[in-house]
Parts: structure tokens; C-alpha cells; sequence
């Protein structure tokens, strides 16, 4: 069984390993002169592999079950005992992280290039694959190489070329026309995981404030999606987790309808409200109430928006006043401009939808021996490790598949 597996990142690099420990004859295609570039920047290089929460409803795609059926066949256990049969022992944070013992991207790319070359896949790097077309039996990959084009027959296929985040490191979407010629359909592609771009008017003193909150998107006063994490202020709007993880629901141009809300109590609460009850009658300072839920700069933000002096004792404030400070604090919403674009994002929306390919081999339904694993299927969960969990277990689920299946 000859098969090419295009894109050596993380599903490509899970593609690879599975389908020649199956005993599948494997050629990886990869642009890039080295394996795993785009691994190498993850997690802030420690690369956050997977996550304990792990789950269907975890992830935007067409369909839950499907999605169900794969993580039963690849949850966390089995990628985990994967990463230390290989020699990349894990942990986890106390908040169920995943991480590779060592904290760093660069061993897990090193002990990884090293599995797949010890598994006999034969490696063609610095080379971009330009077109797969079908043959009566098989398929052949169009590739350039050293500035000659070449082609070669396989009898299967896994595309794991990725979306279209960070192109510097490979990934570019250029085999998604090739993959809708073939006859898939190609869900427009968006920036996902990404900065938001807002007007953050009154709370421009905030930027470079980093906290943990809840936010809310909307469109035309209708909730959107909400998420929950932390979040930082910048000179061009929002960074951090909490954003990130709804940002692909934004629109491209979206126009004067989209806003998000931030509810700076999401966490605090119930803490909140208590501090607030025992002092309510004292004269305990408006300042030190907000002080123990909040960094400095947030505190006069939000006294000064509700229109409270900074050492205004509580039991000097009438209702309205206390009343305009918690509502501001449980929502404050800005207009929504966009997002930063795919230089800037983790990952991309959109591309090949799941129910075009079987959860449990990441066959094409419509063409037998091609697979599509990765970000070239329309899946975004959110950060925390959820896209690199989706990534191996979709490789390793087509590897396993190809080379176990006789023929197409
Ligand atoms: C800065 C950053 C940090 C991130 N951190 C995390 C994290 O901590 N946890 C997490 O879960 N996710 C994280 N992600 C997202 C995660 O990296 C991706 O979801 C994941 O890498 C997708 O895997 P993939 O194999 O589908 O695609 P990729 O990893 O993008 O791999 C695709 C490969 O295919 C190659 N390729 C593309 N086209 C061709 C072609 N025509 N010919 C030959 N080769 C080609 C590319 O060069 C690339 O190496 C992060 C992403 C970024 C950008």
C-alpha cells in the first residue's frame, strides 16, 4: 500500500506515523524544509497538546455526533499513551492543560521527526504538492521540488495540509481549490482563534490590562456566542483566550450590528456581592471594594464611568449610583470592527465539511483512499489544546485507516 500524506504538521505527522506502523509504504510531503513549524510556535512553545475537557460540544462543526464518534475512537488517553510510546511523556495543569513533560514544543518536534523517520516514512521536505488529480486506480500527486516539477502514484492519500492561519509557516489554503475540483465542497475559509478589532472608546485607558472575565457577542442586540477566560486590552481592541474563542462568528465586514460585552464579575460574583452587602452601610471606600476584585487602572476606569469619586465612602452612594457601577461592571459592550487577520490567528474556519468524510477513518464519502484530516475540515474548538487534539487524533484515526484497508 503506497500512501502520500501531504503536510507535516501535527495531523500529517500523526497521518504518517499510524499509517506505516500499520505497515503502510509512506511518503510525507511537507513545504517547509523542516517537520513541524507550525507545532514549534504553539502553546507559546510549550505547545498545549490536548485538554481533559475534550468533548464534543467543545467544538464548532456541522455535527456533534460525528465529532462523538471520533473522539470515542481517540480521546485523551489514547493520545497521551501515543506521546509516550514515542518518548514525550505529558502533564497536565491543575485546569487540565496537556503539555509535554519537558514544557517545550522543540523536544515534542524532535522526538516526533525522529518517530516518524524510525517508522520508515520516507521524507520529501522543502517541497510544495500543487495538484492531486484521480487515477483509474490510485491517485497522483503533483509536487515541486527543488524548482522541478514531479509527480507521483499512490494509492491513497491524506490531506493534511492545514487552513490558512499563520501562511509564514506553511499553510497557505492553496489545496482547497484542488480538494473542491475533486469534487468536495469548500466552506469559505475565515480567520479563527484571532484578535478582535474594537472601538474600545471609554475603555482606551484599559490597554495593556490583562483580566479574567466573561464576554458575550452579539449581533443586533442577539446573543451570538459567549466564552469565558482571560482576556487582554490592546491598542486595536481585545487579545487573549476569552476572545479568541468566538472570534471566528465574526464577520468579515461587520458593518454597525456586532458588539461584545464584558462582564468583569463573571468570576468574582458571588465574592463580589458579599464584600459589597458587609460594607454596603460603612464607610468603607467605593475604591478598596473594586481594589479587591480588580487591578488599578480598571478601578478608576469604572468609578469614573459610573461617576463615582474614587474614595466615595459606600454608604455615601444613593442606589442609582451603586446600581449604574454593577451594570457597567456585568456589561460593558463595544462595537465589534473585525478581527486581525490570518497573520495573526491561530487557526482557520471553514473548508471541507465533516459529513463529506467517515468520523472513524477521515475517508472522502465521496472519493475511496482519500482522507482529509486537520484544519482542512471545518472544526475550530476553542484554545486550551482542543485544535492540536483534533489535529493528531483525525491523522492518526487516517493513518491507522489506510494502510489497514486492502485496497480502494
Ligand atoms: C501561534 C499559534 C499557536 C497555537 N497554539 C496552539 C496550542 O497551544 N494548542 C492547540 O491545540 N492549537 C494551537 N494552535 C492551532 C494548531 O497549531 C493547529 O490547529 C494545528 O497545527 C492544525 O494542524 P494541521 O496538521 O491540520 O495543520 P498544520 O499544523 O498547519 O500543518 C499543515 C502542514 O502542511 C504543510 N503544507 C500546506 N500546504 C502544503 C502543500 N501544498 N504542499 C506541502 N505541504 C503543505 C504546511 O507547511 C504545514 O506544515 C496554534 C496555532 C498557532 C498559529
Amino acid at each position: 500500500m503506497q500512501i502520500a500524506v501531504i503536510g507535516g504538521g501535527a495531523s500529517g505527522l500523526f497521518a504518517a506515523l499510524n499509517a506505516a506502523w500499520q505497515g503502510g509504504h509512506v511518503t510525507l510531503f511537507e513545504r517547509n524544509a523542516t517537520l513541524g513549524r507550525k507545532l514549534l510556535v504553539t502553546g507559546s512553545g510549550r505547545c498545549n497538546l490536548s485538554n481533559d475537557q475534550v468533548g464534543a460540544s467543545r467544538y464548532t462543526c456541522e455535527d456533534q455526533s460525528w465529532m462523538e464518534s471520533l473522539l470515542a475512537l481517540y480521546g485523551v488517553p489514547a493520545l497521551t499513551e501515543t506521546f509516550h510510546s514515542i518518548g514525550i511523556p505529558t502533564h497536565k495543569t491543575w485546569d487540565g492543560w496537556h503539555y509535554p513533560q519537558s514544557d517545550s514544543a522543540h523536544s515534542l518536534v524532535k522526538a516526533l521527526s525522529h518517530a516518524v523517520q524510525a517508522a520508515g516514512v520516507h521524507m520529501h521536505t522543502s517541497c510544495q504538492v500543487l495538484d492531486l488529480t484521480l487515477l483509474e486506480k490510485g491517485f497522483r500527486v503533483v509536487f515541486l521540488q527543488q524548482g522541478n516539477q514531479q509527480s507521483q502514484d499512490f494509492d491513497k492519500v491524506i490531506v493534511a495540509s492545514g487552513g490558512k492561519a499563520y501562511p509564514t509557516l506553511g499553510t497557505k489554503g492553496e489545496l482547497f481549490p484542488v480538494l473542491a475540483r475533486l469534487g468536495h465542497s469548500v466552506r469559505p475559509i475565515h480567520p479563527a482563534l484571532a484578535p478582535v478589532l474594537a472601538e474600545l472608546g471609554p475603555l482606551k485607558s484599559l490597554q495593556g490590562v490583562r483580566l479574567d472575565l466573561g464576554v458575550e457577542l452579539s449581533q443586533a442586540n442577539t446573543p451570538v456566542a459567549h466564552a469565558a477566560g482571560n482576556m487582554i486590552f490592546t491598542e486595536w481592541g481585545l487579545n487573549g483566550p476569552a476572545v479568541m474563542d468566538i472570534s471566528h462568528h465574526i464577520p468579515e465586514q461587520p458593518g454597525d450590528v456586532w458588539e461584545i460585552s464584558l462582564n468583569l464579575l463573571h468570576y468574582v460574583e458571588a465574592d463580589f456581592n458579599g464584600l459589597l452587602s458587609q460594607k454596603r452601610q460603612t464607610p468603607f471606600p467605593a475604591n478598596l471594594l473594586l481594589s479587591a476584585f480588580f487591578p488599578p487602572k480598571v478601578v478608576q476606569c469604572y468609578l469614573s464611568l459610573a461617576g463615582i469619586p474614587e474614595d466615595a465612602p459606600l454608604n455615601s452612594l444613593d442606589e442609582q449610583s451603586l446600581d449604574q457601577l454593577i451594570d457597567r461592571l456585568n456589561s460593558t459592550r463595544l462595537k465589534v470592527t473585525g478581527v486581525r487577520g490570518y497573520k495573526y490567528c491561530q487557526a482557520s474556519s471553514g473548508g471541507v465539511p465533516v459529513s463529506e468524510v467517515y468520523p472513524t477513518t477521515l475517508e472522502s464519502r465521496i472519493h475511496p483512499g482519500l482522507h482529509l484530516t486537520g484544519e482542512t475540515l471545518d472544526v475550530v474548538g476553542p484554545c486550551g489544546g482542543f485544535n492540536l487534539h483534533f489535529a493528531f487524533a483525525s491523522g492518526a484515526l487516517a493513518g491507522k485507516a489506510t494502510a489497514q484497508s486492502p485496497e480502494r
